[in-house]
């Protein structure tokens, strides 16, 4: 339910004293109040909820959004300013990461000289971290749409082929099953090209003997999928194999130690600890996944760093890799919503290593 003052941001406003809350980030304004468009501000206090926007998105705000008022603004920082000093706002946090610093001094110009401004993070971090039952149904229609996508783009793979035309394929299909848009810039590298973990695909033509690493997603409702997956182009080398097989290991040991409640960097170690034993630790230099929701790269960070625990109703990517230059890559990426006694998989085309007839 889009709700501008639900309960994490009431706690929220409670526990950093606020008396009014300013969302610049797109994503957030969107959870919040239903916004998809590209401009606007919400500002939320105890009791009252206002959202601005400019001319071009008056008419949709007035359709889609779930707030107290929607104002139309000229000057969107002075508006805010005016609306915040309305309020008789005295202490107000925004989201820090998202407002520049020079938007933000020029808010500050423009506002009160008695505000008191509270620069908000990591306390905003987890708003969007637990996904709703409504936001599981798209998370998981967006996943069946890259499996209906991949099996028809499956049998263009085949030496000859760029894997620029197989990003292009995949595209459409995606969109033609119903997809909004790319979740990001797809990855598909072939060959020595597998050795670069953000290889967006090139010109370069898939030969035989290679893997080629596919990482792909589209969006349903603003949410986003996320999968990668890594074919055998005809029969590999023995060392190419191993490297799959070590990868296939990390990423279903660290589906199976899923559990809510656990702290998140020894979810990141249970995979990164397995490739280290076979001594390939030095070439799997990312985390082992990320949260996706309405960004394909959201919080939790699933990191050796990170202070977090596993909360169940997060949605998270387990993608462990093995790069290794001038050789090639593996990379295998699941989407994985965290359960009560485990995890349950948004991503479903299979992963065991898949040597294609050429
Ligand atoms: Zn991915
Ligand atoms: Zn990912």
């Amino acid at each position: 339910m889009i709700d501008p003052r639900n309960h994490f941001i009431q706690d929220l406003l409670i526990a950093e004293k606020l008396d009014a809350l300013l969302i610049f980030g797109l994503p957030n304004i969107r959870y919040l109040c239903g916004f998809t468009g590209t401009d606007g501000v919400l500002l939320i206090q105890p009791n009252e909820s206002v959202f601005l926007t400019d001319s071009r998105y008056f008419a949709q705000a007035q359709k889609q959004v779930n707030a107290d008022h929607i104002y139309c603004y000229k000057n969107k920082l002075k508006t805010v300013a005016d609306n915040l000093s309305l309020g008789g706002c005295k202490r107000v946090g925004f989201d820090a990461e998202v407002l520049s610093v020079a938007l933000f001094e020029e808010l500050n110009t423009l506002a009160d000289d008695s505000l008191n401004w509270c620069p908000l993070s990591r306390q905003l971090q987890p708003l969007r971290g637990v996904k709703t039952a409504a936001e599981l149904i798209s998370l998981q229609s967006a996943a069946n749409l890259n499996h209906q996508a991949f099996d028809l783009v499956l049998p263009l793979i085949q030496p000859g082929i760029t894997e620029r035309v197989i990003a292009l394929e995949l595209e459409f299909a995606l969109k033609r099953l119903g997809g909004e848009s790319n979740a990001f810039d797809f990855i598909v590298a072939s060959g020595v090209r597998g050795a670069l973990p953000h290889g967006v695909a090139s010109n370069k033509k898939l030969l035989p003997g290679e893997l080629i690493t596919i990482d792909f997603g589209t969006r349903i409702d603003g949410y986003h999928s996320d999968e990668t997956v890594t074919l055998a182009i005809g029969g590999v080398d023995r060392k190419l194999r191993q490297i799959y097989d070590i990868v296939l290991e990390a990423h279903d040991s660290a589906l199976a130690a899923i559990q809510s409640g656990m702290a998140i960097c020894d979810l990141d170690a249970v995979a990164r600890d397995y490739i280290e034993s076979k001594g390939y630790g030095k070439y799997f230099g990312h985390s082992l996944g990320h949260g996706v929701g309405l960004e394909v790269h959201e919080y939790p960070a699933v990191s050796a760093r990170s202070g977090q625990r596993l909360v169940e109703g997060m949605v998270i990517t387990i993608e462990p890799g093995i790069y290794i230059p001038d050789i090639g890559g593996v990379r295998i990426e699941d989407t994985v919503v965290v359960t009560g006694d485990g995890f349950e998989a948004l991503t479903s085309i299979p992963k065991q290593f898949k040597q294609l007839s050429i």
